[in-house]
């Protein structure tokens, strides 16, 4: 028999409660006895969707692989509480995330540190150091509190595919491989975590995300390296196993351009049905071509971050009307845009 949809709880908490509604409370509760019965739960972070399980439970890691189909030699991020669970999980605490955390947690940063001997081998793809997060969503941190364990929790998408940013996207992409899934709303941030390698000194940043070298260094008082910067995705990625070149992509090609009108009408003339995300919706040469039924021209904040928090969403509203190809105005070339130009890079059909 095939196996049921899952439940999509509800979970509100409102801004301006310091405690959750009772009914968050009891979905919360439902979550965390489901976690520590081995499942898999799907939970929102202010990033993206996660795809928990119990990190100490190396069976429960072992069905994110399953249910993802992401490759064994992919590490997982462990998502704490707080800092003290974090220290719990590392041999040994490095000054630097010592610095990054007490400054940047609750938040949308991952520090590598040496693993601790709690940790299954199967979490860190067997390297000898563990990545940790503390999120920023407080419902996620109760729900680690709840448990009173870590959470091992990659996106909640099939590997190589668009992360979730609504339960919704989760259970269209997912389906019945998740036990259950927690509804905190729409993702704030919209791209996954700034992951950053306190292992060396300096520091380097693996994956760009929504906290920027600029803000790690002023977190340290100190030089941070951007790896993909200084050496180029191929060779980051060698250090990241996670950072292969094509990840993150859309179903529709996806095409960044420096010239995006011109490549926008030669396309439409073509014949093709096109998506175009664009921050110049003012520009003349783009009302005229947005008069065309063969293009959707969809506005895109100006604004690096709520760029990033739409993105995804976007992309995935996008996926569902079968069009030919999406094109994106290139961003500018400034550390605000780092993560977003990154993810774009990786999304790109070459
Ligand atoms: P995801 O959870 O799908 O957003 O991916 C987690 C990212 O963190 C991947 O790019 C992993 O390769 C990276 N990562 C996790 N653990 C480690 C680690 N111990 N060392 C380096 N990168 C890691
Ligand atoms: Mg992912």
């Amino acid at each position: 028999m095939a196996r049921p949809l899952p439940d999509i709880l509800p979970a509100p908490w409102p801004a301006d409660l310091p405690a959750p509604p009772v009914r968050t409370d009891e979905a919360v509760t439902r979550a965390a006895e489901l976690l520590a019965a081995g499942g898999l739960v799907a939970i929102p972070t202010e990033t993206v969707y996660g795809l928990a399980a119990d990190a100490l439970d190396a069976d429960a890691v072992d069905r994110i692989f399953a249910a993802k189909g992401r490759p064994a030699s992919n590490p997982l991020i462990v998502h704490v509480a707080d800092t003290a669970m974090a220290r719990s999980l590392a041999a040994h605490w490095p000054p630097m995330a010592e610095q990054i955390t007490t400054r940047l947690w609750p938040g949308p940063v991952t520090v590598i540190v040496p693993r601790g001997p709690r940790i299954p081998d199967n979490v860190t793809a067997g390297g000898p150091t563990v990545a940790l997060r503390c999120p920023e969503h407080r419902l996620t941190r109760r729900l680690i509190a709840t448990l009173g364990r870590p959470l091992a929790a990659p996106s909640a998408n099939r590997s190589m595919q668009l992360s979730p940013t609504t339960a919704g996207h989760v259970l269209e992409g997912l389906g019945s491989r998740v036990d259950l899934i927690l509804d905190g709303g729409p993702c704030g941030r919209g791209i996954e975590s700034t992951v950053v390698d306190c292992t060396t000194d300096p520091p380097r940043i693996l994956r760009p995300g929504p906290i920027t070298r600029v803000e790690l260094e002023a977190a340290i008082a100190g030089p941070v390296v951007d790896m993909m910067a200084a050496e180029g995705a191929t060779s980051a990625a060698a250090r990241s196993p996670g950072m292969l070149p094509r990840h993150y992509a859309p179903k529709t090609p996806l095409e960044v351009s420096a010239t995006a009108a011109e490549r926008v009408a030669e396309l439409v003339q073509g014949g093709k049905r096109i998506a175009w995300l664009t921050a110049q919706i003012d520009d003349p040469r783009v009302r005229s071509l947005a008069a065309s039924r063969d293009l959707l021209v969809v506005p895109m904040p100006a604004d690096p971050s709520a760029f990033a928090t739409s993105l995804y969403a976007t992309l995935h509203a996008i996926d569902r009307r079968n069009l030919d190809r999406i094109i994106i105005d290139a961003p500018p070339d400034t550390d605000a845009w780092r993560a977003v130009t990154d993810r774009l890079s990786r999304a790109t059909t070459a």
